[in-house]
C-alpha cells in the first residue's frame, strides 16, 4: 500500500475530532478505503453554530409579575426610585379581553432569552417565573441586578420590557424610553443608553412595528422618573412595545407570531448595540 497522502490524514483527524498538537494523540490510522478520486470532495466536519454574543451578559426585565394584584401591601410600599420614593411595583395593564401585561412581557422575554442564548449570550432575568402567587421584584431591584458590584455577572446591557395601557382611541404603537440626565444617578449611562434606544427603535421599525402615535418622538421618549432606569449602572432602556388597549396592537401581542417578531427585534437591537 502506498503511504497515505498528508491531506487525507488531516481530514481523518478532523473528522475524528482530534488535535494534532496535544500529547498522547492517537496516531493517524491507515486508511482502509481506496484513495478518493480527484472528483470526490472530502467531507467537511460540521461547523459549530456561530456564537457572536459569547461572553456577553444581557439582563432582561419582564415588567410586573402576574400575582402583583394579590399583594397590595408589598407592591405599594415605597422604594427609592432614584432620589425620590415610588411604589415598589404595579399590577401593569392588560388587553381588553384580559391578557395581562405581566404575561406578555414574560412570554416575549422567554423568547428573547432563547434566541440570545443560541447566540452565546448569558441572560439574567429579573424574575424567575410568571406566577399568580408571586409578586415583585421592586423597580429598584430590577434596575440594580447586573450592575457592577452586585452579586452575579455584570451586564453589558439591560432591557426592560413593558406594554402600555392607553385608552385613547387613536393611541397605538411602541415607544422606547431611555434615561434622561439625573445627576448622580444616570450620568454614567445616558449616552450609551441613547444609542441602545436608537438601535431598538430602528429594529422595531424594521420588524414592521409602528412608533407611538401618542408618546415620545419618533418612537423614543426620555424620562427621569423611572426607578429601573435610574438605578441602572449599565446601558438601559425600557420598551413599551405597544398599547394593549388598542385592538390592533393587542392582536399582535396576543399572537405567537407577533411575540416572536418583537423578540427578533429586541435581539437585533442587542446585537447592533454590542457590535455583534
Ligand atoms: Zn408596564
Amino acid at each position: 500500500m502506498s503511504p497515505a497522502p498528508a491531506a487525507l490524514i488531516a481530514v481523518a483527524l478532523l473528522v475524528a475530532g482530534c488535535t494534532t498538537d496535544g500529547p498522547g494523540g492517537t496516531p493517524a490510522p491507515s486508511p482502509t478505503e481506496p484513495a478518493p478520486s480527484a472528483s470526490v470532495t472530502a467531507p467537511t466536519p460540521p461547523s459549530p453554530a456561530p456564537q457572536p454574543l459569547a461572553g456577553r451578559v444581557v439582563v432582561l426585565d419582564p415588567g410586573h409579575q402576574l400575582g402583583n394584584g394579590r399583594f397590595p401591601a408589598e407592591v405599594d410600599r415605597l422604594v427609592d426610585a432614584g432620589g425620590f420614593d415610588k411604589a415598589c411595583n404595579t399590577t401593569g395593564t392588560s388587553t381588553d379581553d384580559g391578557y395581562p401585561e405581566a404575561t406578555f412581557t414574560w412570554q416575549v422575554a422567554v423568547e428573547v432569552r432563547r434566541r440570545l442564548r443560541a447566540l452565546g449570550a448569558r441572560v439574567v432575568m429579573t424574575r424567575d417565573d410568571n406566577s399568580a402567587s408571586e409578586w415583585g421584584p421592586c423597580i429598584d431591584e430590577r434596575g440594580r441586578i447586573g450592575n457592577p458590584g452586585e452579586p452575579g455577572p455584570t451586564a453589558d446591557v439591560r432591557i426592560s420590557l413593558h406594554a402600555d395601557g392607553n385608552r385613547s382611541s387613536t393611541a397605538h404603537g411602541f415607544h422606547v424610553i431611555r434615561p434622561g440626565e439625573r445627576s448622580g444617578w444616570t450620568d454614567d449611562v445616558v449616552a450609551p443608553s441613547e444609542r441602545l434606544a436608537l438601535a431598538l427603535r430602528d429594529a422595531l421599525v424594521r420588524a414592521g412595528f409602528a412608533p407611538s402615535t401618542y408618546l415620545g418622538e419618533d418612537g423614543i421618549d426620555v424620562r427621569t422618573d423611572l426607578g429601573t432606569l435610574n438605578h441602572s449602572d449599565v446601558p438601559v432602556v425600557m420598551a413599551e412595545l405597544g398599547n394593549m388597549r388598542d385592538a390592533g396592537d393587542a392582536a399582535v401581542m396576543e399572537s405567537d407570531a407577533g411575540r416572536r417578531r418583537y423578540a427578533r427585534a429586541v435581539v437585533t437591537a442587542v446585537r447592533t448595540f454590542l457590535g455583534a
